[in-house]
């Protein structure tokens, strides 16, 4: 299927977007981003993260480009564009198209691009067996918490995650748990759920309000609070959230088995609730 995009308000095949190459997102990385599961036609959750959106563009700086409805009306044209079940919606803000100088620009109009890309759940096999993870240092900036798209960072860690044979890595800082290079990481340990603070050292998922529903109906205790590197390791279980990932269980970490080695049951809870919120 061909893939439709929008750049600053103009509907154009992929191929043909193109972006100017003083645009501060190329040369900076000045801008911030938001990703937004699409299932059977509905943006899953929505509000949040239209909320996240207006957030991140408020912390770097950057005055919203568009309104409430006209974020709304831009992923539903997208949406309404492709024919895939499911999809997910990626939509960037950057600071626009200036001559180079770190401090920002006068009278400069952001640059506001958006698009789809079918989104296929992840494979039977990761949700029976789960997924590998490797620990690796966090050594990121000191505002994880804003959705940019300066993700060098996390770009190196996700390699160093890949070239270890793993899916994703769990980062630490201080000697405590942040979170993975795209994903929010759970802990469980005797029934209850500990998850990092939503503080500047993790970016807060849109998951997090998800996770507390989700304990709240499948009956389990959750906790935010600093979770030490031991703990990690000797988790009964763990689990990694995000928008496209949904919820999945990691049952390796640096090559050793997870509690039993299997998906465990406040992951299989967890799922189970999940898929009912998608489908509600
Ligand atoms: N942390 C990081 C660094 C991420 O990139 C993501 C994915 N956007 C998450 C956490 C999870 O956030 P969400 O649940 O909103 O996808």
């Amino acid at each position: 299927m061909t893939q439709t995009v929008c750049l600053n308000g103009e509907f154009l095949p992929i191929e043909e977007a193109r972006v100017p190459v003083l645009d501060r997102g190329f040369i900076f990385g000045d801008g911030i981003y938001e990703v937004v599961p699409v299932y059977g036609g509905r943006p899953f959750r929505w509000a949040q993260h239209l909320t996240r959106l207006k957030r991140s563009l408020a912390a770097i700086g950057i005055d919203n480009p568009l309104g409430d409805e006209q974020w709304t009306d831009l992923v539903h044209q997208l949406v309404a564009r492709h024919d895939w079940a499911n999809q997910f919606v990626y939509m960037q803000v950057t600071r626009g198209v200036a001559r180079r100088d770190h401090a920002f620009p006068q009278n400069v109009t952001p640059t506001v691009f958006a698009m789809v890309s079918e989104l296929v759940p992840p494979p039977a096999a990761q949700i029976e067996n789960g997924i590998s993870v490797v620990t690796l240092p966090d050594e990121r900036w000191l505002h994880c918490d804003i959705k940019s798209t300066s993700l060098l960072g996390n770009v190196l860690a996700r390699q160093a995650a890949v070239q270890a044979g793993a899916a994703e890595c769990v980062m630490f800082r201080d000697g405590f748990l942040t979170e993975g290079s795209a994903s929010n990481i759970w802990v469980v340990r005797s029934g209850r759920l500990f998850g990092s603070p939503k503080d500047n050292l993790v970016l807060e998922g849109i998951r997090y309000g998800l996770m507390a529903e989700l304990c709240e109906r499948a009956g389990v205790e959750l906790q935010l609070r600093r979770v030490l590197r031991e703990e990690v390791l000797a988790a009964d279980e763990l689990l990694l959230t995000s928008a496209t990932k949904e919820v999945l269980p990691i049952t390796r970490i640096d090559g050793r088995p997870v509690g039993t080695g299997k998906p465990g049951p406040v992951f299989a809870k967890l799922h189970a609730a999940y898929q009912q919120a998608k489908a509600a």
